[in-house]
């Protein structure tokens, strides 16, 4: 190690709730006084063994070595545990990852996006979401995100599991979040039909099938989709059915964007190199941070396939501001999902990527651009944020457990 380089001394993860969400922030803090960076590593749904693989074997794993190596570090986490990949052991990497990046950039004095190539573009189009009981209700909600300068949007009828007659259940039906897969593929049609009818067929819409039904169910709904010209369907099919993808292909000219659940390259790599997909949507700390969304990011340059990464309320700001300034430098870039960042976000994340009139904006400060306020973060305690979740005990209508 040269005389010159500069180490880490700490690493260590931050849980805090601002929002009523729990997150899970990296910080990495150095031999050169002053010099830190934070980066994102939540799974909200298990932020605990997060923390523990940060604190109890990362930190010792990297107390003393080069900040600059960020690529040897990156494989030195990802390998160190022998049995790698997992949303547990890829979002603790993805913390230090991008703190890592933070730091490069604090010292190379430039924003990330310069060090990774500089901007394709100045600002990040996002979509949002919009929802409704009922057709009307959807679109109402649209017409307001469109006031807000919003120019893609998602709709959804009842959140994701579409609405209509209550189901019937058998006696001594288990408690749980129930959906009828049926309603569902019936009325989202209908839906997109009477949307279209009220504003024609400029207004880019998008679709999230939240991979919740059968795999024929989901080539069905395809072709039901076709006629009114989606920006993309979202998440047709589970990770464990992604061979279906051929048939939709060959059944619906439809552009589909996958991958919210992904974790392991062999899920992604048949259904790019394929050309199976037309976006793809990683949860980029879920993969491990920016050192593996930017290689799949091109990978799917090289194969026509655009970006749409993961961007909901349990990415935190730090992984939102990652989001963009990968969104700013990929010249496939097709869109980013973007949540928002209700109160007090802004304030315990300065540095925050501002959104004006449909685009995401990154500032120009040097790493990623974002802190933590650990004195205000500490004043919204994660508590029982997450312990049991309960919109993942999906169930259908005869009560039978399934993926949310
Ligand atoms: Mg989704």
């Amino acid at each position: 190690m040269s005389a010159t380089s500069v180490t880490i001394t700490n690493v260590r993860a931050i849980l805090t709730a601002p929002a009523g969400i729990g997150l899970c922030v990296v910080k990495i803090e150095t031999s050169e006084p002053g010099l830190y960076g934070v980066g994102c590593a939540t799974f909200t749904q298990r932020l605990g063994p997060v923390k523990s693989a940060i604190d109890d074997h990362l930190r010792p794993l990297l107390v003393g070595r080069d900040v600059d190596r960020i690529e040897d570090i990156w494989h030195l986490c990802y390998q160190n545990s022998y049995w790698r990949n997992s949303p547990v052991l890829n979002n603790a990497i993805s913390g230090v990852d991008e703190a890592l990046w933070g730091i490069k950039g604090k010292r190379a004095n430039m924003p990330l996006y310069q060090l990774l190539g500089g901007k394709c573009r100045d600002g990040v189009a996002v979509y949002r979401h919009a929802d409704g009981r009922d057709p009307q209700e959807v679109l109402d909600n649209l017409l307001k995100l469109k006031e807000q300068g919003i120019m893609y949007i998602r709709v959804q009828l009842g959140g994701y599991g579409g609405i209509g007659r209550e189901p019937r259940r058998p006696d001594g039906a288990l408690p749980g979040a129930y959906f009828d897969p049926d309603v569902y593929t019936l009325t989202v049609p209908k839906m997109f039909e009477y949307i279209r009818s009220k504003i024609g067929f400029e207004q880019p819409l998008l679709h999230d099938v939240h991979e919740r039904i059968a795999p024929i169910e989901a080539v069905r709904l395809a072709k039901a989709l076709e006629p009114y010209r989606l920006f993309f369907l979202e998440d047709a099919l589970a990770p464990e059915d992604i061979d279906w993808f051929k048939r939709i292909r060959e059944h619906a000219a439809v552009p589909l964007a996958m991958g919210e659940l992904f974790t392991h390259p062999l899920e992604w790599r048949p259904l790019i190199v394929n050309q199976l997909i037309d976006f793809i949507r990683v949860h980029i700390s879920d993969i491990g941070g920016i050192t593996p969304a930017r290689k799949l990011a091109s990978l799917g340059e090289a194969f026509g396939v655009r970006t749409a990464f993961h961007g909901p309320g349990d990415v935190s700001p730090v992984g939102h501001a990652a989001n963009v300034h990968l969104d700013l430098v990929v010249q496939n870039f097709g869109i980013q999902e973007f949540s928002g960042f209700p109160d007090p976000l802004p304030e315990v994340f300065p540095g925050c990527p501002e959104l004006r009139n449909g685009y995401l904006y990154a500032n120009d400060k040097p790493g990623l651009g974002i802190d933590i306020d650990e004195r205000l973060a500490a004043k919204y305690p994660v508590g029982d944020v997450g312990h049991v979740i309960e919109w993942t005990q999906s169930r259908w209508p005869d009560g039978t457990i399934t993926r949310p």
